[in-house]
């Protein structure tokens, strides 16, 4: 692997994150406001730009590229952007983190325009409750999309699930029960704190130790040696070895000593790090006269400057104007 995408803390950029729009058929309430200004679509980037930045990012060792949002689903001829990347020599996996909402007809083109493995996103099993933290969506969609990516032949499906108190920390052991039955893997995420979103996000901490202990009191929980390369600790169970229970846990198990990764948002703003504002603009170089090689070098300078790790804290304040569908996640 080339050496050239590390940062000053010795990390290696193996994985890129690129958030294809910020738009979404949802409004979640860890996410985004109730009202949202997205980016004019003449400032989003195009498949063309994206695929040559891919193939920057995957000349300088990048092997795993996820597409997220906003909704990637939602964006028009999705299937054909990710023919493109699949098609680039180098990449090793290809993967997508989506609502579901979409999945129902999606899911068959994914795989069959190479998409390895899907990140789904259900934080709850009560069709009013999804209402309320989506503001707007229809759980039923989801568990279509669900069904029609079980059926399609994915190396691999997972939930994401954001636990917050008050909200859905009382369904921890039925959403885990829905994932390991179908052979599911789960992850739980503690709340980053992107974005006035317009609730307190103090009030609503629920912390992954506390996931661990509830599902300690259902399962034989064992160590699992798994890593998917990303901040995601995982363990198994006993009784349905298939599947891994991930925790990602910003707040109370700091992962930022082993960030991999780099993120690309709608609009072409390359992002350092999750929790910071350093970014490179990548859209002004792609758009520019310069070559790949001279861009290579923009971003392998701008690598010098991400910040050691995120200040996220759990007192409800806003640390990051930025909302979550910047940036995918
Ligand atoms: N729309 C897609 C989805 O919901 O899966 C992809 C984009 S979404 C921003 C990516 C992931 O970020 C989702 O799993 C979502 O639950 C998570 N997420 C959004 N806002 C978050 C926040 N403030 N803290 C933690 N996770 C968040
Ligand atoms: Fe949309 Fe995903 Fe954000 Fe929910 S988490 S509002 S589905 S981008």
């Amino acid at each position: 692997m080339s050496t050239r995408w590390l940062d000053s803390y010795a990390r290696q950029h193996d994985y890129l994150r690129i958030s294809i729009t910020d738009r979404c058929d949802l409004r979640c309430v860890y996410c985004m406001a109730e009202d949202m200004t997205f980016v004019p679509r003449a400032q989003i980037l195009s498949f063309e730009e994206i695929e040559r930045i891919a193939r920057i990012f995957v000349s300088n060792g990048v092997r795993k590229i996820r597409l997220t949002g906003g909704e990637p689903l939602i964006r028009p001829d999705i299937i054909s952007l990710c023919k493109k990347l699949k098609a680039i020599a180098g990449l090793e996996e290809l993967v997508i983190t989506t609502n579901g909402t979409h999945l129902a007809k999606l899911a068959a083109p994914l795989y069959a325009a190479g998409v390895q493995r899907i990140n789904i996103s259900l934080d709850t099993l009560k069709p009013e409750r999804f209402a309320q933290i989506t503001r707007v969506g229809k759980l039923e969609k989801t568990l279509e999309g669900i069904e029609a990516a079980r059926h399609v032949g994915f190396s691999r499906l997972k939930l994401n699930t954001v636990v917050m108190r008050g909200y859905n920390h009382d369904e921890v052991l039925e959403i885990t029960q829905f994932a390991l039955a179908r052979g599911l893997d789960i992850s739980f995420i503690e709340e980053m704190p992107l974005g006035d979103v317009g609730r307190d996000r103090g009030l609503g901490f629920f912390s992954s130790d506390e996931i661990q202990a509830l599902l300690a009191n259902n399962y034989t929980l064992i160590q699992s040696t798994a890593s998917t390369g990303g901040p995601s600790r995982y363990l198994q169970t006993a009784e349905f070895p298939n599947s891994r229970i991930g925790f990602i846990s910003p707040h109370s198990h700091n992962f930022c000593s082993t960030c991999n990764r780099l993120r690309l948002t709608a609009e072409g703003r390359l992002l350092l790090c999750l929790g910071n504002e350093h970014s490179l603009d990548l859209r002004a170089l792609v758009r520019s006269t310069l070559d790949d090689q001279a861009i290579s070098q923009h971003i392998a300078r701008a690598l010098i400057n991400k910040p050691q790790q995120h200040q996220f804290t759990t007192d409800g304040e806003v640390q990051v104007v930025r909302f979550m569908n910047a940036t995918g996640g």
